[in-house]
């Protein structure tokens, strides 16, 4: 079925970043594991409001009152494929994509919604005058990863896709899940438009556009060791792109 290829919007104004929290293989998230992934969140979304702020940019960026809940269900298998992530090709799993919208589409089923696209629509209506911005925190050991609006196979669908622990593979939940407010933050912007720059030399991008601080290498997953730098600032509406920067000087 055709749908409608859209562009990430801008993260500036009233953004509000609602989470669904999916159990896994039997075991759902507990009230105190969800309040420190919400903490985490929180601190996220004040250190994304305060980058914004030293490009000028007026952002509003909170976690919503409410969250969603669902037990989830049975581990699929997954596929190994050769893929390119960032400047690194390697082995990845298969169809992140449509796993991670498929687990939005079975909760919202779960949570009694017709379907992932309903869902969305459902709480963007009851948020009027804000960009929403979904996060699916899984009960498992994996990698995450984002699905922006402009590479989504549902239309209006896109979410951070976050895993309750790093992992390159998914894997059972062994020891309890910790919340890396760096990687919330790297995934949220991927929903904005920011791409992703490990795995590259910094000669690979313009001069002084990206250092080894900036959130999308993640070299590092404390947030007060990272910032925004001006090549993905331009990738978030917040400045022209580096290399107008440099005509203009
Ligand atoms: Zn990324």
């Amino acid at each position: 079925m055709p749908w409608r290829k859209v562009a990430c919007p801008p993260l500036r104004g009233r953004v509000v970043l609602v989470s669904l929290f999916v159990g896994a293989d039997g075991r759902g998230w507990s009230d105190e594991e969800i309040a420190r992934h919400l903490a985490s969140l929180g601190r996220a979304a004040r250190w994304m409001e305060q980058e914004a702020g030293r490009y000028g940019v007026e952002a509003s960026v909170g976690t919503a009152d409410v969250y969603f809940q669902v037990d989830g269900g049975e581990t699929p298998d997954i596929d190994m494929v050769v893929a390119q992530s960032g400047g690194e090709v390697g082995l990845f799993e298969a169809e992140m994509t449509v796993r991670a919208l498929t687990l939005m589409s079975r909760a919202a089923a779960e949570l009694g919604v017709r379907d992932a696209v309903d869902f969305v629509q459902e709480v963007a209506a009851r948020l009027p005058g804000t960009t929403v911005a979904w996060l699916l925190h899984l009960r498992l050991a994996g990698r995450s990863y984002a699905v922006p609006l402009d590479r989504t196979e549902l239309d209006g669908v896109s979410l951070a896709f976050c895993h309750a622990r790093q992992a390159n593979f998914t894997e059972p939940l062994i020891r309890p899940p910790v919340p890396r407010a760096g990687v919330l933050a790297h995934e949220v912007l991927h929903l904005f438009g920011a791409e992703d720059k490990y795995g590259w030399p910094l000669s690979h991008f313009p001069p002084r556009s990206v250092s080894r601080r900036d959130v999308m290498r993640l070299d590092s997953e404390r947030l007060t060791d990272l910032r925004v730098d001006p090549l993905t600032a331009s990738e978030l509406g917040w400045a022209p792109s580096p290399g107008r920067w440099d005509r203009e000087d």
